[in-house]
């Protein structure tokens, strides 16, 4: 098949490659529960065996139109795994697939020839309307029916992957890609292996990737958490600083504007520690963070605390209409009036602490920023308070406010 697996060597090892690659992100999606990478390889696996990477293919599926239903199906079982929300492989979703390949099977077998001769047509189709001498020029093989279902794919995992940023998604944007192509190169005669290798690997890298994100970074605010911390403080040298950040009077600010109103302050929060600190903020817990300073600088650690802490202070989070309580007065406003804008803020209390020789671990060196924390709460919140340092007392000008 393809003149090319007779010739041994690289292509031999070609299609041994991808059933590996597609076996191993089976495997391993299935294993991390990211059942839609785990069905998306699935699907890809039938293709494999359809065009014959498993030497005889006979007994799963008609030679010869077994192929062209493959390859014409794929792209519309890729699509309803693309549909689904996340899900076991072993679930009623993850079954409904597998049963949908089985019917993709019979129907391979069932449907006369003609039918598959008719829908492979619609593969060349157009490529069929390009002007012989215009087609000769373009090396590159015109696209088919599955492209198209693949691009509509397409498209819609890249707005999935653009909201909810899931690695998964980018991993089956590949997989719709490869299926999308793989007919028209197959039409010109070139091996498919190369590409369902790379669609294994990247369903692969995808799972593992989403993996790593599920355990190590925070699911609400996306900074690295607290097993990312604890194995950042045990590798510190001996000159680092540490600052414990909290945000004030969360509790009654949740109670008035609602949990959904926290959750997106807390985001905000962070998207400031990330664009202040970059990688050296982390989630320590609850309303709760991180800032870990290494080098001997605590001054200038102290000046980017306070910078940040102004930075949030200024910083207002317009209500969506949804997330305000309804007031007496809004209930009577006149019908057609845009109600106005409403806005909250946050205050942060943050507590620094520089190691010092006698502190032996970084524990240490973090209870001491809690104490600091501690203190910059009971001289008023919304201030910066250093280890060892007597925090001024009294209330505080909002920053970026008279
Ligand atoms: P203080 O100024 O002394 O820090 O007062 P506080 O109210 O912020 O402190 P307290 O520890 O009493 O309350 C912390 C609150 O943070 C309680 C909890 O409702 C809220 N919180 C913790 N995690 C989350 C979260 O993930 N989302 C939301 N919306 N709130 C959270
Ligand atoms: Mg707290
Ligand atoms: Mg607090």
């Amino acid at each position: 098949m393809w003149g090319l697996m007779s010739q041994g060597g690289l292509a031999a090892i070609l299609p041994l490659a991808a059933g590996v690659s597609l076996l191993l992100a089976l495997l391993l999606a299935a294993a991390f529960h990211r059942g839609r990478a785990a069905l998306a390889a699935l699907v890809l696996g039938w293709l494999f065996v359809a065009l014959g990477g498993v030497a005889d293919v006979g007994w799963l599926l008609p030679t010869g139109q077994g192929m062209e239903a493959a390859l014409v199906l794929t792209p519309w079982a890729l699509l309803l795994v693309l549909s689904l929300t996340e899900t076991p492989l072993l679930s009623g979703r993850g079954l409904g697939v597998v049963a949908l390949l089985a019917t993709f099977t019979l129907l391979a077998w069932l449907l006369p020839p003609a039918i598959w001769d008719q829908l492979w047509a619609w593969e060349r189709w157009p490529a069929s309307w390009i002007p012989g001498g215009m087609r000769a020029a373009v090396a590159w093989p015109m696209p088919g029916l599955s492209a198209w279902v693949a691009a509509v794919g397409l498209l819609w995992a890249g707005w999935r992957l653009w909201q909810r940023s899931d690695p998964v998604d980018g991993g089956l944007l590949v997989a719709l890609a490869v299926a999308g192509c793989l007919p028209s190169l197959v039409l010109v005669g070139m091996s498919p292996w190369p590409w369902l290798l790379g669609a294994g690997v990247a369903l692969l890298v995808s799972a593992g990737y989403a993996s790593y994100r599920m355990a190590f970074l925070d699911a609400l605010t996306g900074l690295p958490g607290r097993r990312l911390l604890d194995e950042q403080l045990a590798r510190m040298g001996r000159h680092y600083a540490l600052a414990m950040v909290d945000v004030d009077h969360f509790k009654p600010f949740n109670d008035r504007y609602g949990h959904d109103v926290g959750d997106q302050v807390l985001k905000l929060v962070a998207s400031l520690l990330r664009r202040h600190f970059g990688r050296r903020a982390y989630r320590y817990g609850g309303e709760e963070f991180t800032v870990v300073f290494s080098g001997r600088s605590r001054r200038r650690a102290e000046e980017r605390c306070e910078a940040f802490r102004e930075a949030v202070a200024a910083r207002e989070l317009v209500l969506r209409s949804a997330d305000r309580p309804p007031s007496k007065r809004q209930g009577k406003a006149k019908a057609g009036k845009a109600p106005p804008r409403k806005t909250v803020s946050v205050t942060l209390s943050i507590g620094l602490a520089e190691r010092e020789p006698a502190q032996r671990s970084a524990e240490m060196v973090l209870k001491r920023a809690d104490e600091a924390l501690y203190a910059a709460k009971q001289a008023g919140r919304n201030r910066v308070a250093v280890a060892g340092r007597k925090p001024a007392k009294g209330r505080r000008k909002r920053a970026g406010k008279d």
